[in-house]
């Protein structure tokens, strides 16, 4: 099989489920008991959330479990508001977040709250000056992702961030880095970002972990689970220590050699755009910048068909991570493209793993799909 689609979730590398293992098998400790097995697995999970928060460059009693990123982004939102009850109702967020945002906010837009998403320009990016002329005096929360899961475009959080404290905003700042954390520069801590949400499937960890960095302007944040008091009492139940020891394993091992990881994804990235773009009748999509995500459309070849052909050759990319029967991605939607553009496009997501004969694998698949069949009309 030739795996190129780690945006949409990663394989777990040996070391880390043999971490797991011995967490499920030895180390099964409740952290909250009291004799030693359970007082070594709570010693254990505060090493385990030093390393994550490390590679965060946060301090670690900023970082909360939870069970996924979906899970870390409506906390985040539900914090947010709570805490600017009494400020407005008016949530900024863009067009193109993960469905993980848009609809906690759609669900909100029905109980009497005010939502503006900033449409992304063709090129899939967002400006600073764009969030400069939604923000109102009422805006409770500003929602922005770091690197968008479809077109690996780089959002500007830390300049949001800034102009935030320039104008003095009570708005509170929420970045959804999924596919931001480990891959692109990101330091919720420095940058002023109030709250970061992160998912360990997405670097190598297993599904079923998450975290939510909360910075110091959360004051009291509201807890996402009341109950056994568990995560300083804001996100109760009793710690995934297997998950969480796999997704401090997942980060130890992205840290080994990083920035030669990070330079093989991205020179394997312009390798197989500029291959792809020499087939002809082959266009980018969006300027992203992310070194592990491509967006290319084939024009005329609609991308559902393309997927399901290449998967059922052992080749594995995505058509854009919300293409139901046919219908653009509400991603592609944003970019405004014409009709045969749109139905093209698919996503090609690479991990440090992958190597220039994938890439050449999938490019003698795609010009074969395309020499069979013919273009939309
Ligand atoms: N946010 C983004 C940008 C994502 O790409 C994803 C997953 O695809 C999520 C949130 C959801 O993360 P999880 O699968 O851990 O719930």
């Amino acid at each position: 099989m030739i795996y190129l689609d780690n945006a949409a979730t990663t394989p777990v590398p040996r070391a880390v489920a043999d971490a797991m293992y011995q967490v499920l098998t030895e180390q099964f400790g409740n952290p909250s008991s009291q004799y030693p097995m359970g007082v070594e697995m709570k010693a254990a999970v505060e090493r385990w959330r030093a390393v994550i928060a490390g590679a965060l460059g946060c301090k670690a009693e900023s970082l909360y479990f939870t069970s996924c990123g979906t899970e870390s982004d409506n906390w985040a939102i539900q914090a947010a508001l709570w805490q600017n009850r009494h400020k407005g109702k008016h949530i900024i967020t863009t067009a193109v977040e993960h469905s993980a945002v848009l609809e906690p906010c759609k669900w909100l837009a029905q109980q009497g709250y005010e939502i503006t998403c900033l449409k992304p320009g063709r090129d899939g990016n967002i400006t600073v000056e764009q969030v400069a002329a939604a923000l109102r005096e009422d805006t409770a929360l500003v929602s922005m992702m770091l690197v968008n899961n479809e077109t690996g475009c780089v959002f500007p959080v830390r300049e949001t961030a800034a102009l935030l404290r320039e104008k003095n905003s009570p708005a509170l700042l929420h970045c959804d880095a999924v596919q931001g954390f480990m891959k692109v520069d990101c330091d919720p801590e420095g940058w002023g970002v109030d709250m970061m949400s992160l998912s360990a499937h997405k670097l190598g960890g297993p599904k079923g972990i998450g975290a939510l960095y909360i910075g110091g302007r959360m004051r009291n944040p509201r807890p996402l689970l009341p109950g056994g008091g568990q995560e300083r009492g804001l996100r109760s139940g009793t710690e995934a220590t297997a998950q969480i020891a796999g997704f401090a394993k997942a980060v130890e091992l992205r840290q080994e050699h990083y920035e030669e990881k990070l330079a093989h994804m991205a020179a394997l990235k312009e390798y197989c755009r500029a291959k792809l773009l020499d087939m002809g009748g082959v266009v980018p999509v969006g300027s992203g910048t992310a070194p592990h995500i491509l967006a290319v459309s084939l024009v005329g070849y609609p991308s559902a068909n393309i997927v399901t052909e290449l998967g059922a050759q052992g080749i594995c990319i995505s058509a854009g991570s919300a293409c139901h029967q046919g219908k653009a991605s509400h991603v592609v939607s944003a970019l405004g493209l014409d009709k045969k553009t749109a139905a093209g496009v698919i996503r090609i997501s690479f991990s440090p793993d992958n190597t220039n004969e994938d890439v050449d694998a999938l490019c003698v698949a795609l010009k074969a799909h395309r020499d069979s069949r013919f273009p939309m009309l």
